[in-house]
């Protein structure tokens, strides 16, 4: 009887239950023997159809949802960038990202300035709200590629807020590949990224890196002023993970290929968390990483004093620090997340079955 019961169990061990417990996130199957990055594993012909299909979509940008429709070689869209460059703030090793993506040497990050979305709140808003950089065509921002594996050592390339320099990003990876690049790429989007997007960078993006920012349309309207983020960030995502996965590693601890999805919780809207972890264990996969976000800090518009309280002021301003809180724009979200907010936030997640996680390392170190 003891034998029996111990060959079944042999026989159908409880795998995903024993990873679950143990947090063995660097066990198989997310465990890699080695990587080569998937756009030095496309053929020269898709390579070339890339190109080409890069090019379209730059003489009628419909390249995210607000669907401009506009020939970038002549005028430029909301996102105010043309056809010919990407504005760029900084590229350097970056040593603020996940531990997987940072290592030791940093992640190889390129901030590119300008975005497709205004949040109100936007946690970078001086180079995302204005054209804050330099222009780079693709072969110069390949060369930079090649110049942070080689010279920096980074562990990978991050593009961050690329949604709206998709074709740039395209043939620069694909000018970067015939010079020697073979660090993964990591595509850091804000999810309001278009089915075509994605489609695009099929074949050349190893890591996708979303943010799923808010859950209800009231409050995509008012704080990121966009319609249907919801929707369009759950179509994005699932595109993603269709392409590359769940997130796998290396045995050194680093990302190679997958998802990690980040969730910025906001004050007030641990509601609105809730919903999103929900959905992403029910819809993508339970074990999808995921980074629970606590650094909310009021930045951009937010607390800033109401344009009725500057008219109503005789000198013509009021310091921000003088304005009461209910004469503020932003006011419900004028000030940092609360932990109880984010600790619901988590627990919601582990009910909904999500086990991998971004955890701080005790120690202050690399935490993988
Ligand atoms: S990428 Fe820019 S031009 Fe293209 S649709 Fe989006 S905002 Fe408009």
């Amino acid at each position: 009887m003891l034998r029996s019961l111990r060959y079944k169990s042999l026989k159908k061990p409880p795998y995903n239950a024993i990873l679950r417990s143990r947090g063995l996130h660097l066990a198989p199957p997310f465990l890699l023997d080695d990587y080569i990055p998937r756009y030095n594993l496309i053929s020269s012909t898709d390579a070339a159809k890339k190109r080409s299909e890069a090019y379209a979509h730059l003489r009628n940008c419909n390249l995210c949802p607000r669907l401009c429709g506009v020939n970038r070689y002549e005028k430029t869209g909301v996102c105010l960038i043309g056809a010919e460059t990407a504005s760029v703030n900084t590229i350097a090793p970056h040593f603020g990202e996940e531990p997987c993506f940072q290592g030791h040497n940093g992640s190889g990050s390129v901030f590119f300035s300008g975005c497709n979305l205004r949040c109100s709140f936007c946690q970078n808003h001086d180079i995302a709200h204005q054209k804050n950089g330099f222009d780079v065509t693709p072969e110069q921002l390949a060369d930079w590629y090649v110049k942070l594996q080689e010279v920096g050592g980074v562990h990978n390339i991050n593009l961050v807020t690329p949604e709206h320099v998709v074709p740039q990003v395209v043939l620069s990876i694909l000018h970067a590949r015939e010079l020697g690049l073979r660090v993964p790429i990591i595509y850091n989007t804000s999810s309001f990224d278009s089915l075509d997007s994605i489609k695009l960078l099929d074949g050349l993006v190893d890591i996708y890196l979303p943010d799923f920012k808010v859950w209800k349309d009231s409050t995509s309207r008012r704080l990121l002023k966009a319609d249907k983020y919801t929707d369009v960030a759950k179509e994005s995502i699932k595109a993603m993970h269709d392409q590359v996965g769940d997130l796998c590693f290396t045995a050194d601890g680093i990302a190679k290929k997958g998802v990690l999805v980040r969730h910025l919780v906001m004050p007030g809207k641990e509601d609105e968390g809730q919903e999103i972890v929900k959905w992403l264990a029910e819809n993508v996969s339970k074990d999808l990483f995921v980074h629970v976000m606590e650094q909310y800090h009021p930045r951009a518009n937010v607390g800033k004093p109401k344009k009725s309280v500057l008219r109503s002021d005789q000198s013509g301003d009021i310091p921000a620090h003088k304005a009461t809180n209910t004469e503020v724009r932003y006011a419900d979200i004028n000030r940092p997340v609360d932990l109880q907010e984010v600790s619901a936030v988590k627990k919601a997640a582990r009910d909904a079955g999500l086990w991998r996680f971004v955890e701080a390392a005790e120690h202050g170190g690399f935490n993988i």
